[in-house]
């Protein structure tokens, strides 16, 4: 009886996952009425215009600056927290101004359009052995977008995006096109790339690249006490690791203690040919529905924690390119139901702060109701040639995935227990990542960020008007 009722159960969970599947859309937006993949802040804008090529860009500042409007620049719209849109502003959508410009396979250097994707560049350099140095775990994001917030990804040894280019050009608010680079108008490099699209419109971008290369996956289990002297010696120490991904349980059963981590280890023998097609999603629907489970019910957090653990323990050994490791799936992230939605949190802390502070972070969350998903964990060096540079030293990246309720009450609730864990962050000297809600305080910000004020500063002198205009400046500028 009790069998046929667990049955029955799955089931009923299949069949309203099902058709949660079939009216899934992760950006939700008509032209008048915009959001961002959160589903959090819905908005209405005076309208949405796609960038095609230059000249209707810069048409498009200018009319701005006739009829005295905000303009807001818009790229896959995967941050969230209205940082690509503000209210009766236009938004100005980058995606269509997308094409490869130039490829030099010999230098590794490629310049694209800033509303191309890691995907596109990924699918035209392949062929030629070559890959991205430094970007997010996916390739759905674009150029521009990813400069935007300076990303950071699995690879260990590039640093941050701002490290891998070269030169942009930059549309400002009183018209001009200018070159910038580390040599010419060297204070908007560092203030553009993790700028939040608030000193112009990137054009094209000059970035450099790397070889491809085949690497063995190595996955092993560990306590969260051991991470930092195995990440020290094992994976720092240890030349032959290129790329490097962490989780910790967020599972009832070992919330914040149980790990697994997976090394890129340069394998032996370099047959890249015989490997390198690019993969594609192939398994949405089956991690969609563990994410639904895990969502749900406390056991389903320990099921997708066991499962995805063999899973990897499975895998060790086997073979994978650079640019497939960079093109990890994305799809079952998509997300879209009335009464609650997934949100992303990023905390940096300092690798040799690890062990303290995911004790204090477990002891606060122990006492707080947050439907925590899960955790993973990625490297980035100390860098802080962005002004609004988030990795003040070499840090662990913890990235939180967070189903919350969309009610006013509930991102009340949310927003107290984020500030709660900022607090905790802050306290190991650590920082937060700023594409996401808006819900860390202004004080949080400039404790994780001590250029703040010098960024809004340079922002006014840059745009007088404030032409370009976001929720994000408005909260915190
Ligand atoms: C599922 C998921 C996984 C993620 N994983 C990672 C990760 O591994 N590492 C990481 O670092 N981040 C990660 N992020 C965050 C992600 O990198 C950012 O949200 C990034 O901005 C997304 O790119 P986008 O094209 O969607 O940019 P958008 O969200 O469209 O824009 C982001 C910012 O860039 C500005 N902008 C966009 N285009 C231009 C342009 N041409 N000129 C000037 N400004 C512009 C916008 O105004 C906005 O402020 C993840 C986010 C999600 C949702």
């Amino acid at each position: 009886m009790k069998r046929l009722f667990i049955l029955l159960f799955i089931f009923c969970y299949v069949i309203a996952f099902v058709f949660s599947i079939s009216r899934s859309e992760p950006v939700r937006s008509s032209t008048s009425v915009m959001e961002d993949v959160s589903g959090l802040m819905p908005v209405k804008v005076h309208k949405l215009v796609k960038g095609q090529e230059e000249a209707s860009i810069k048409q498009v500042i200018q009319e701005a600056a006739e009829q005295d409007l905000k303009v807001s620049i818009a790229g896959k719209r995967h941050s969230m927290g209205g940082h690509t849109y503000y209210r009766d502003g236009i938004v100005l959508d980058m995606t269509s101004y997308n094409k490869i410009l130039a490829f030099n396979p010999e230098e590794k250097i490629i310049r694209v359009q800033s509303g191309a994707t890691w995907d596109q560049i990924q699918q035209h350099v392949n062929p030629y052995g070559l890959a991205v140095k430094v970007m997010q775990s996916q390739n759905i994001f674009t150029i521009g977008g990813s400069m935007s917030v300076n990303a950071h990804g699995r690879d260990i040894r590039y640093g941050s995006l701002v490290d891998t280019i070269r030169s942009f050009r930059l549309l400002q608010e009183n018209g001009d096109i200018i070159q910038v680079s580390r040599d010419e108008n060297e204070e908007l490099f560092e203030l553009v790339i993790g700028g939040y699209g608030l000193f112009g419109v990137i054009l094209d971008v000059e970035l450099e690249l790397t070889d491809d290369e085949l690497y063995t996956m190595e996955t092993s289990e560990l306590n969260f006490d051991e991470y930092t002297e195995y990440f020290k010696n094992e994976v720092i120490g240890n030349e032959g690791v290129r790329m490097h991904l962490a989780r910790i349980s967020t599972a009832s059963d070992h919330f914040l203690k149980d790990m697994y981590v997976t090394d890129y280890v340069l394998a032996p023998n370099q047959e890249l040919k015989l490997r390198n097609e690019l993969k594609t999603d192939r398994m949405t629907f089956l991690t969609k529905f563990l994410l639904g489970l895990s969502r749900n019910f406390s056991w389903g957090k320990n099921l997708l924690w066991d499962m995805q653990e063999k899973y990897f323990l499975k895998t060790n050994g086997s073979l994978v390119t650079r640019n497939n490791v960079m093109r990890s799936e994305s799809k079952f992230l998509e997300y879209d139901h009335d009464s609650n939605t997934d949100v992303l949190q990023e905390y940096f802390v300092p690798i040799d702060h690890f062990t303290p502070y995911i004790n204090e972070l477990r002891t606060t969350l122990l006492e707080e109701d947050l439907n925590l998903i899960n955790i993973t964990i990625r490297y980035v060096q100390k860098d802080e040639s962005a002004v609004l540079s988030y990795a003040k030293d070499d840090m662990f990246a913890l990235v939180l995935l967070i189903n919350q309720g969309i009610s006013k009450e509930e991102q009340e609730e949310t927003k107290a227990i984020v500030q709660k864990m900022i607090d905790v962050t802050l306290k190991y000297n650590g920082s937060y990542y700023l594409p996401y809600m808006p819900y860390p305080t202004k004080e949080q910000m400039k404790a994780a960020y001590p250029r703040t004020d010098e960024f809004f500063t340079k922002k006014k002198l840059y745009d007088p008007d404030e032409r370009f205009y976001n929720y994000f400046y408005e909260e915190y500028k």
